[in-house]
């Protein structure tokens, strides 16, 4: 090996970019990191300013290549790690986005999806991206980007604007492409990974979809090719890092904390507690279409092989405790939350549904708005805080019943038992938390020693591609667990609580939906 026994990883989240180099082992030498500044410009509406997220990708790969003091040209490769269906648009000639980046939470696009919903066509579009129609997606905010900024249709069927979730806009970044009279043809490719999620990819055939690009208007010369996770994706431009790198991996955050968690055989299944959280259930070489309003996506594809995956995702998790601390600003930083949680026997009665953004898996309800109920005199900032992390439980149990008869109807994942949960994530370290997960769902809960898993999966996929890590099995034997957290809630207790949750939820939903999609 010349020396070159270190991976790059990027890990570029919803509210912060991270970097972290890691070793052969998966060991981390060293990392960096920077939130990333939300912008909201009306309710329910998510920006982020694509430019400062390349900068400060770029600022903190930097910086965690100068603290693990590895120089540039130690690293075999760069690995890629996203938020995923945030939509950039930017035009080809200057490297320019035409409009700040569309977070997937923004719900702007809510009118267009049940417009089209309306006319019938869920159902092929679930049969062919595996996704169920919704605002989270990218089709819909590339199809907004291209209605509302002036001149971007005319510019995008001119072949002029290229389109991106942010694995793109960085690769084409890294690639040189904000110096486009350097570098003429800045890489412009996307993994399946990614593809998967933005509701214009065909998941079966493993292509764009000509009839879908129709339907949501979308050029299809606006997209990037699609590759495998581990694929030759480009060179890093070599300014950059002081050497030029290869950039061999990238996957969505939460395919590539699945692959973190060496998530490999059916069966398998993660939950990732960030921002929002994201349950991951790998099916193998099945796509497995759900009876339960869950997504089929893919989870990684190597060599031209397709592994799926089942996936729930819960819009809001961490971001209720970043509610509480901006918004309310009754907490002063989300750990806190522990202390506050532990110190009460119970909420009393008071439920939170964080429905800010509406309600993702299984409910799909755009136009849900977030309530707290049972509130009385002697109500405390600990009983509202207690109610805001228990709500990530009762999510999570939606999730795992929908996911466990979807489960149940396929033959394949029939040794399934759903029976260990690996966890990671920011809020993954509250051990309240993961305690009352355990005892909500049912199920033994494990969290590994490395919890930045995204980036570690980024980084597994690069080296996969550079033959740093020899194979699948090899990442298997690094995954060592830290800490387990046993069921030990009466089930009575469980069910009282489920049921308070289920009311809660009933309460905040959308008119238009509470009789259709009940899960
Ligand atoms: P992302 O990758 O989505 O940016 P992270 O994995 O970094 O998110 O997790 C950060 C989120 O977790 C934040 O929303 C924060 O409020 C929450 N969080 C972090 N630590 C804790 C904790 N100890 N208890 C509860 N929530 C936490």
């Amino acid at each position: 090996m010349s020396g070159k026994d270190f991976i790059l990883a990027l890990d570029q989240g919803t509210t912060s970019s991270r970097a972290i180099v890691f070793d052969r082992d998966g060991v981390a030498q060293a990392s960096a990191g920077r939130e990333l500044p939300q912008i909201f410009p009306a309710a329910a509406e998510v920006e982020h300013d694509p430019v400062q997220i390349w900068q400060d990708t770029l600022a903190t790969g930097r910086k965690a290549l100068a603290k693990a003091k590895v120089p540039a040209g130690q690293i075999a490769a760069i690995g890629i790690a996203n938020q995923r269906e945030t939509t950039v648009v930017w035009r080809r000639d200057t490297g320019q986005p035409i409009h700040n980046a569309i977070v997937w939470q923004d719900r702007r696009t809510a009118p267009l999806c049940e417009t089209l919903r309306k006319a019938g066509h869920g159902a092929m579009i679930q049969a062919r991206t595996g996704l169920i129609i919704d605002p989270y997606f990218s089709a819909t905010k590339i199809a907004w980007l291209l209605d509302n900024v002036q001149g971007a249709r005319a510019a995008a069927e001119a072949g002029e604007l290229a389109f991106g979730t942010i694995d793109s806009w960085l690769l084409w970044n890294l690639t040189d492409g904000a110096n486009p009279g350097l570098s003429p043809s800045p890489s412009h490719y996307t993994d399946a990974t990614n593809a998967s999620r933005t509701m214009l990819f065909d998941i079966h055939r493993q292509c764009w979809d000509r009839e879908l690009c129709a339907l949501f208007n979308v050029p299809m010369n606006m997209l990037p090719e699609v590759l495998d996770s581990a694929d030759d994706f480009g060179v890093s431009a070599s300014e950059l890092f002081g050497t030029a790198i290869p950039i061999t991996g990238m996957a969505g955050d939460q395919q590539a904390a699945s692959l973190g968690q060496a998530c490999f055989t059916p069966g398998m299944i993660k939950s990732t507690y960030g921002t929002g959280c994201f349950v991951m259930l790998n099916t193998g070489a099945k796509a497995v279409t759900s009876q339960n309003r869950m997504l089929t996506t893919i989870a990684y594809r190597l060599d031209g092989q397709t592994t799926y995956a089942l996936e729930g995702s819960i819009f809001v998790a961490g971001a209720t405790m970043q509610w509480l601390r901006d918004g309310l600003k009754i907490i002063d930083a989300a750990p806190e939350s522990e202390n506050l949680a532990r110190a009460i026997t119970s909420t009393n009665g008071v439920v939170m549904v964080p429905a800010f953004t509406g309600l993702g898996a299984p409910y799909w309800d755009a136009d849900a708005r977030g309530g707290i109920f049972g509130l009385t005199r002697d109500s405390s900032i600990a009983h509202i805080v207690r109610a805001g992390l228990e709500a990530v439980c009762y999510q999570n149990r939606d999730l795992l019943l929908a996911m466990q008869a979807d489960a149940q109807n396929v033959g394949t994942v029939q040794d399934l038992s759903l029976d260990v949960l690996r966890v990671d994530g920011g809020m993954a370290e509250n051990n309240w938390l993961m305690q009352f997960l355990a005892d909500i769902l049912d199920v033994t809960v494990d969290r590994p020693h490395v919890i930045e898993t995204t980036a570690l999966g980024a980084a597994y996929l690069a080296g996969l591609q550079v033959g740093l890590f020899p194979s699948l099995e090899a990442i298997t034997g690094q995954w060592q667990r830290e800490a387990t957290f046993t069921p030990a809630m009466a089930p009575d207790q469980r069910n009282a609580l489920y049921t308070a949750w289920q009311e809660a939820v009933a309460r905040v939903r959308s008119d238009a939906h509470k009789s259709v999609n009940t899960p």
